[in-house]
């Protein structure tokens, strides 16, 4: 008799399901901005990563339509084949100008920029990454891909990174890698004293800014903006794809650095470039950002709104004591708790996401607010209403 070739993608796919992490789309209507429309309904959106709402902004979709009327809708090519146009070259310069370095290479994603440019840093056995340990997929993926030795240390814990370097022997170079804020709690990378370590062993430093740029810093900088260290970290990553609302990955540093990952990464060499319309929006943001610097302060403002009420609410026991990004974590523990409240809030009108194991550890899943600086004030009391009471009626 013959076996089902098929058989055992039914069984995983049973196994997830019994473990209740099976996973489904939830498909929007419409464009993503602080109201979006799902299943017929107005929803408030807490969860979405444009957290200066450019997604669904007028004069970026403008940019973007005109971009894709003079330059086409697709790129024809690899970026040193055929696939470099003037506006490559623009993005580029402005995302260096903005961050402050000599020079900028743009990837198809922020993914492609993390597994691609640290298997191309580190590429002997010789070498060693030190990685937080909360450091996003695309980190470790680039960890994995590279044959150097990875350090896992506990998360922004800088003793800890010193005595892992100081008792680790290598021979090549060394990297210290880490998000600047940290994708599921929000929390911000102790920058000074990485800064330290890394001078104190001679390492080069790379930091992940996707959540970082257009949040934080006063004007939207991002993290050396947040801490007055400007042009202290080696290699500045970041994403197009969350406040800059478009996509494509970044990385900012010297020229050398930025030559070198030109000849040398393989997600940038072997994938077809950027389209046209989604560089136009993010270049439309980079300068939006700049121009009105309102829009990231609304965002932070929100932010200390938002805490606030969800204190008001009864819940500063489950939000950290000092919030300073878009990100809040509303702690819940039990990840039956979780999705049923984050259940109740969709069936009340409000996106939020529940995230647990393996995203979190176990019984730590929360609740994962992400806000936008057009989310007002009444609406943002009205949502941590909500939240209260979804979780008062989970359980
Ligand atoms: C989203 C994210 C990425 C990946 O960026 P994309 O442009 O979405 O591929 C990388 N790092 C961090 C910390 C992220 O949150």
């Amino acid at each position: 008799m013959s076996v089902d070739k098929w058989q055992w993608l039914d069984d995983e796919l049973a196994r997830l399901k019994a473990k209740n992490l099976y996973r489904t789309l939830k498909v929007l209507d419409g464009a993503q901005s602080a109201h979006v429309s799902w299943q017929g309904r107005d929803m408030l959106m807490l969860a979405s990563n444009a957290y200066l709402d450019m997604c669904n902004d007028t004069e970026v979709k403008a940019k973007a339509s005109a971009a894709v009327q003079n330059y086409g809708a697709g790129s024809g090519g690899s970026r040193l084949t055929t696939g470099t146009s003037a506006i490559h070259i623009q993005l580029e310069s402005e995302l260096a100008r903005f961050k402050g370095r000599e020079a900028a290479i743009a990837f198809n994603t922020g993914f492609a920029a993390n597994s691609g440019v640290i298997p191309a840093l580190c590429a002997s056995p010789d070498d060693i990454i030190f990685s937080d340990e909360l450091n996003h997929a695309s980190i470790i993926d680039g960890c994995r891909q590279s044959p150097a030795r990875t350090v896992i240390y506990r998360h922004n814990d800088m003793q800890d990174l010193a005595q892992k370097i100081k008792a680790a022997r290598f021979s090549g170079h060394g990297l210290i890698v880490s998000d600047a804020v940290f994708s599921m709690d929000g929390d911000i990378v102790n920058l000074p004293e990485l800064l330290q370590v890394a001078r104190q062993y001679n390492l080069l430093t790379m930091l992940d800014e996707a959540h970082a740029t257009g949040v934080i810093g006063s004007t939207g900088h991002g993290v050396e903006e947040h801490f007055g260290l400007p042009g202290q970290v080696d290699i500045l990553m970041g994403t197009m794809s969350k406040a800059l609302g478009a996509e494509g990955g970044y990385v900012c540093g010297p020229q050398k650095l930025i030559d070198f990952l030109r000849n040398k990464t393989r997600s940038y060499i072997f994938s077809t470039s950027l389209a046209p319309g989604v560089m136009a929006a993010a270049l439309c943001a980079l300068r939006i950002i700049e121009r009105e610097p309102q829009r990231t302060a609304a965002l932070q403002d929100n932010v200390r709104w938002f805490c606030q009420c969800l204190r008001q609410e009864g819940l500063a026991g489950h939000i950290p004591a000092q919030n300073q990004t878009a990100i809040i974590p509303i702690r819940i523990g039990d990840e039956a708790k979780a999705v049923k409240a984050a259940e109740n809030l969709l069936a009340a009108g409000y996106f939020i996401s529940a995230i647990r194991y393996p995203t979190v550890k176990r019984g730590q899943a929360i609740l994962r607010a992400a806000l936008m600086s057009s989310h007002t004030r009444e609406e943002l009391a009205r949502a941590a209403r909500a939240i209260a009471l979804a979780i008062s009626q989970a359980n």
